[in-house]
């Protein structure tokens, strides 16, 4: 979504959340595009949706609003034939002890949105780019909180190290980070985005995530390789045809659905259905 909003003219650090209402004709192209290439869900334009993060763009008394249309303009690309995940981003500071926000405020920021995202239609709940296993669990508890039977979904961003282990930005190793989602009730956990990541390494952690998640399954939402610094600006350039044999090994080592974050686009996603036969 922030790939294609950026392609149509949205500034770097704009408020993308306004577009659902400002620009939602362009917002239902981008889901269209991406309903006709064969995704089979479809997420919500609403990362940055909590009021945290819409406070930074003066816009935090408009978190029903803007989600609300986040989750209609999803909805109407959707048709009843398509999933619509409610995207819930980091509410972008950190939590008591590193920060100063407490889980109770998070909680109730989150809960917020997640109301409205129901309310606007979405099937499910997509907690995504999670760091601190804790903010996770505040999003997995917003979320069952709202509708105790919605599908929970949650995935962390995870890094290597220079010993090549993964660990989220905050540390966690994977079990443990997996083992949280799930005990607060994610029926599905995973990873997206990630940091330097490049396709094999997406490979060896859905084995990673596969071992851990118990009877909960398994989403990855890999970028489109690991970024290249070019005139500042970091671009992810994995062919569409990478992408999609990726996404076999990653059904192969364990995940049952398959998607794209930083750099993919529709073609990315026409070629992973291809190739999964969707
Ligand atoms: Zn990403």
């Amino acid at each position: 979504m922030g790939t294609l909003l950026m392609a149509r003219g949205m500034a770097s650090g704009a408020c993308g959340m306004a577009w659902n209402i400002d620009r939602a004709e362009d917002v239902k192209t981008i889901h269209d595009a991406y309903r006709a290439a064969g995704s089979q869900l479809i997420t919500t334009n609403s990362f940055g949706g909590s009021r945290f993060v819409l406070d930074l763009h003066g816009r935090a008394a408009d978190v029903r609003a803007l989600n609300l249309a986040a989750a209609q303009v999803a909805r109407a690309a959707a048709g009843d034939d398509a999933w619509v995940l409610g995207d819930v981003g980091p509410c972008g500071d950190f939590l008591e002890p590193v920060g100063d926000l407490t889980e109770n405020e998070v909680r109730e920021a989150f809960r917020d949105q997640i109301e409205a995202l129901l309310e606007g239609g979405a099937d499910a709940i997509l907690v995504e780019t999670m760091s601190d296993p804790a903010e996770m669990v505040c999003g997995i508890e917003a979320a069952l909180s709202c509708d105790p039977d919605i599908p929970v979904i949650g995935t962390y961003a995870f890094q290597k190290t220079a010993n090549g282990e993964f660990r989220t930005m905050m540390g966690t190793p994977v079990a443990e980070a997996i083992q949280r989602a799930v005990d607060a009730g994610a029926k599905i956990v995973g990873a997206n985005c990630g940091a330097a990541l490049d396709l094999d390494d997406y490979v060896a952690l859905c084995k990673e995530i596969a071992a851990a998640a118990g009877s909960a399954h398994v989403i990855i939402q890999p970028n489109a390789g690991a970024p290249r610094q070019v005139d500042g600006a970091a671009l992810y350039l994995a062919t569409p045809g990478e992408m999609a044999e990726t996404a076999t090994r990653l059904l192969d080592a364990g995940a049952l659905i398959v998607g794209g974050c930083c750099g993919t686009t529709p073609a990315h996603l026409k070629a992973i259905a291809g190739a999964l036969a969707c």
